[in-house]
């Protein structure tokens, strides 16, 4: 007897399998054609997939578009001057409803484990007060693993260390930083350094905003990959963004990508908000700004698409869908072949789950009983399609159900419906 049962879905692998659920864990995948259960959900012909992974969010910026201005220049750097105004009036009840509200519409897509970052730069913390309420109130549906991110520089804002190291006393996760903003290369150095140690001191993972720039020469991530060696913390730390390695100069780049792998540092790209803030200096040719995903890959480095913003000072759209992320990193670089297709779907789900060090993750025997029922018949129709989601189930718990959407036709001699999923995947 199961509490529930997921009948007949077919598993990103290609498998035809019913999955049995007792409380929060997976119990059984198999054929469970005699067994019962106190309720049964029917996914033929439908995708059963673990849950979607972003793991690089910024949860304290996000459904702030427009206060108290739009970005006009669009760049990175206007960004974070805007936040910076923006900060000064947040009260703490809006931050929480915010990222609540954010909260909503990723449990409605399935996304339920979210790395996100959050700003140590004001002195007041309230960030970080505010994410920490968040994660205790979401724990029961979504995983929210907090960055302590001194938006404003390590070093180059004054209070930024200090308070750094008082949100990971207070309970962030994960070490943060930005050393490409840092007033000059050898401070970002220097930053890159000192955060790791802080890590391999408090036994934590890290995860820096890591040359997201244009500029050929922010290397930082040659540093976080020997940090990350020197110290030991092999598979624990990753690069977000990564953007100046697409304009990087191939032999350096050649050097680089096998010191990454052998220091197991992953990394995180952002495609659509990188498509979006990157070359804006460009004229003609323009760069697109993503780095060198396929590259990486081919290197045995694990790679984590991540959404970054929603409806913020960086990005004025989103909706929480990370196939829309998925669907944007395989136009970008160029992952086109029915592998490339695949892996971008594993970019959304298991890679990034790899990274934020999720264990109980994915479609076993014991695993979280966390997974959706999406309106697709294989991965790689999710990320063509981007369907509804019909299911989206947390811990045992149906907690999101969204119905197909068929458009009904008005045409001479054609269907009366359609769904525009594929033939062979009906
Ligand atoms: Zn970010």
């Amino acid at each position: 007897m199961f509490d529930l049962i997921v009948r007949g879905g077919t598993l990103p692998d290609g498998r035809t399998a019913d999955i049995g659920i007792r409380a929060t864990k997976i119990a059984a995948i198999g054929d469970l054609s005699d067994a019962e259960a106190g309720k049964v959900i029917d996914a033929a012909g439908d995708l059963v997939s673990p849950p979607f992974v972003d793991p690089h969010f910024h949860l304290d910026a996000t459904q702030s578009y427009g206060i108290p201005r739009i970005n006009a220049s669009g760049t990175l750097l206007e960004g974070i001057g805007l936040w910076g105004e923006l900060k000064k009036v947040m009260t703490q009840d809006q931050l929480v409803e915010r990222a609540l509200t954010y909260c909503d519409w990723a449990a409605s897509m399935g996304l339920l484990a979210i790395r996100s970052h959050v700003d140590t730069c004001d002195d007041r913390l309230l960030g970080v007060e505010a994410l920490l309420e968040v994660r205790e109130k979401v724990k029961d549906y979504i995983d929210l693993q907090l960055v302590a991110f001194p938006q404003d520089g390590f070093y180059r804002a004054p209070t930024a260390r200090e308070n750094t190291i008082r949100a990971l006393d207070m309970g962030v996760d994960v070490v943060g930083g930005i050393p490409h903003f840092e007033r000059t290369m050898a401070d970002g150095a220097a930053s890159v350094k000192e955060l790791c140690e802080i890590a391999a001191e408090r036994g934590l993972m890290v995860d820096l905003h890591c040359d997201e720039s244009d500029d050929p020469m922010s290397r930082h991530i040659e540093t976080l990959a020997f940090e990350t060696q020197r110290l030991g913390l092999h598979g624990r730390v990753a690069g977000s963004h990564l953007t100046s390695m697409h304009s990087m100069d191939n032999y350096y780049v050649s050097k680089l990508l096998p010191l990454m792998a052998e220091a197991q540092v992953a990394a995180i790209p952002n495609p659509l908000i990188n498509i979006m803030l990157q070359g804006r200096n460009d004229t003609f040719p323009k760069r697109r700004g993503l780095t060198r995903v396929k590259e990486m890959l081919s290197h045995g480095i694990t790679v984590g698409f991540g959404q970054d913003c929603v409806l913020d000072p960086w990005y004025s759209l989103g909706t929480a869908d990370m196939l829309d992320v998925a669907f944007m990193g395989l136009h970008v670089a160029q992952m086109s072949s029915p592998e490339e297709m695949r892996q971008c779907f594993d970019m959304v789900t298991t890679e990034s789950a790899r990274i934020l060090g999720h264990q109980d993750y994915g479609l076993r025997v014991g695993a979280q009983a966390s997974l959706v029922v999406l309106d697709a018949g294989n991965p790689i129709e999710a990320v063509r399609l981007r369907p509804a989601r019909l299911y989206v189930i947390a811990k045992g718990k149906v907690i999101s159900k969204t119905p197909r959407q068929n458009a009904e036709l008005a045409l001479p001699a054609r269907p009366e419906t359609v769904r525009r999923r594929h033939a062979a995947h009906n």
